[in-house]
């Protein structure tokens, strides 16, 4: 481990694999070959054989667990501390799914089974569905987007196939400027021109600036409803009669939905469709890097452009539906992703009616409970009550102390607790956008105050120290923008940097 203190600021030189190779030393060892050895290039043509061997790394099995174990402690996880990471829900999760999802009868099923076969999937698949369409109060639902964006961009796509199909021509998306990046990105990819409403002084939708751009142009409007800022708007049910009376269509950002789990239900506010994220409120990590899930449900008059194959049931039992006369076809293999629904299912069951709304009573009570006790010592520009998150923002740190929202997440680091969203929603100067989720204790609620509250005060008396932050992480200030442009990712033996991209 060496000291560097210049470029990155790396302060801890963990070795690459490739560094710890011995030639000979091995992981595991095969025993005697029991088959007829071939030469090679019997089996393969000589022009499409190596010249040289493939390098296999020598690193004894010990060493290679503690090489990486190692690199994972050196990461920050919702499994090591805790991560208030607003709009973006990342919560523990209960283990016990993770089990129910490798189950081999599950986990062993194969997609091109005839449904004879795999009654027992295609049931909770329907299961799955009907539950979901009850938290959202629609009809049906699709269980195949693989992510929240990819929901959305599906949403999208049966909003134009509704207006087409009509023998509409509608080029419009309205979308608030407290949105979640993915709305806007979304509704461009899909072909459509965004028109941007803004919020009012309460952070909702002002709905008179709304009035105003409405017309029979507008295809629809997406909104996150309690919306990035943590507000719920009460003026929902005007919004969807006005979006209605053009003659659009309302799309649910429901990625969160931890927040109103079983108080209310989007299609009772007027919705048509609505997306969730598996991976953030039903059971399956949001941020590791692995599977999501992001089904959209819908009124009655959108599902005969859903995707294709719903799960029904007929007399011979559950089959894949593919008779759907106006779907806008297939957007992901099969039924999507199963394990990620299988999650789901568990969670669900698990919880019961009470439960999901535990956890959304829980998830409002942490958020208001962290504001209440913060709003004292950083600015809250939208002080009213909060749904699952709540946005801060640093602007007294920064114009009083010349302590910047980036200096005060860098040094949250340096407490063990993983930086909120940082500078979104973009409407809040120096925003600090907290969700604590529903599954932390008082306790862990607690220090958090403690060490904003600590933060505070170092920016009043001591603000050099916190440009300086983090002090105690394996790395300090890294390069983030050249992380993300020009990262290195190849290696190559010393002496040969051309090959290693440096
Ligand atoms: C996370 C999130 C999304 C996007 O979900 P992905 O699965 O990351 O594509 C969309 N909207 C909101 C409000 C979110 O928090």
């Amino acid at each position: 481990m060496s000291e560097e203190r210049e470029g990155m600021q790396l302060t801890v030189k963990e070795p690459l694999i490739f560094e710890l190779s011995s030639p000979g030393r091995r992981g595991v060892r095969l025993g005697p070959l029991d088959v007829p050895e071939e030469p090679l290039d019997a089996l393969i043509p000589a022009e499409a054989l190596r010249d040289e061997g493939p390098g296999i790394l020598g690193v004894a099995e010990v060493d290679v667990v503690r090489h990486f174990v190692k690199l994972s402690q050196m990461n920050h996880g919702v499994d090591t501390g805790f991560y208030p990471l607003g709009s973006c829900t990342m919560k523990y999760n209960p283990k016990v799914n993770e089990n129910v999802a490798r189950l081999p009868g599950f986990a062993n099923l194969h997609p091109y089974q005839p449904d004879a076969t795999v009654q027992g999937a295609l049931q909770l698949l329907h299961e799955t569905e009907e539950y979901l369409c009850e938290i959202a109060g629609m009809e049906r639902a699709t269980l195949q987007p693989a992510a929240g964006a990819h929901g959305e961009l599906a949403g999208i796509m049966l909003i134009r196939a509704y207006h087409e199909d009509r023998g509409e021509d509608r080029d419009v998306i309205i979308i608030p400027d407290s949105a979640h990046g993915t709305n806007p990105a979304t509704a461009a990819m899909a072909g459509y021109r965004t028109v941007e409403v803004p919020s009012d002084e309460r952070g909702s939708v002002d709905v008179e600036a709304l009035r105003a751009i409405v017309d029979e142009n507008v295809a629809g409007l997406m909104l996150t409803n309690p919306n990035t800022l943590g507000v719920f708007d009460q003026n929902i049910l005007e919004i969807a009669e006005i979006i209605h009376g053009v003659g659009g269509l309302l799309y649910y950002d429901g990625a969160n939905a931890n927040a109103i789990l079983g108080y209310s239900r989007p299609g009772d506010m007027g919705f048509d469709i609505v997306h969730f994220n598996l991976h953030k409120t039903f059971g399956t990590p949001h941020g590791g890097g692995g599977p999501g899930s992001g089904p959209i449900a819908v009124v009655p008059h959108l599902v005969p452009f859903l995707p294709a194959p719903l799960v029904d049931r007929g007399e011979d039992g559950y089959f894949l539906n593919y008779d759907l006369s106006k779907s806008i076809g297939q957007v992901r293999a099969f039924t999507g992703n199963f394990g990620v629904v299988l999650k789901a299912y568990a969670y669900i069951r698990s919880h019961g009616a009470d439960g999901l709304k535990a956890v959304s009573a829980d998830a409002v009570l942490n958020a208001n409970y962290l504001m209440n006790a913060l709003k004292a010592y950083y600015d809250l520009p939208f002080d009213r009550t909060c749904m699952h998150e709540f946005v801060l923002s640093g602007r007294k740190q920064k114009r009083e102390h010349g302590v910047t929202t980036f200096d005060i997440a860098k040094a949250l680091l340096d407490y063990g607790i993983h930086p909120p969203t940082v500078y979104f929603p973009l409407i809040v100067e120096e925003a600090l956008m907290i969700e604590p989720t529903e599954t932390e204790s008082r306790e862990t609620l607690d220090e958090f105050i403690d060490a904003m509250i600590q933060i505070a005060t170092d920016a009043e008396e001591d603000p050099e120290s916190l440009h300086e932050a983090p002090l105690y992480t394996p790395v300090r200030r890294l390069d983030e923008s050249a992380a993300a442009r020009a990262p290195v990712v190849c290696w190559a033996p010393r002496g040969d940097a051309d090959a290693a991209g440096e």
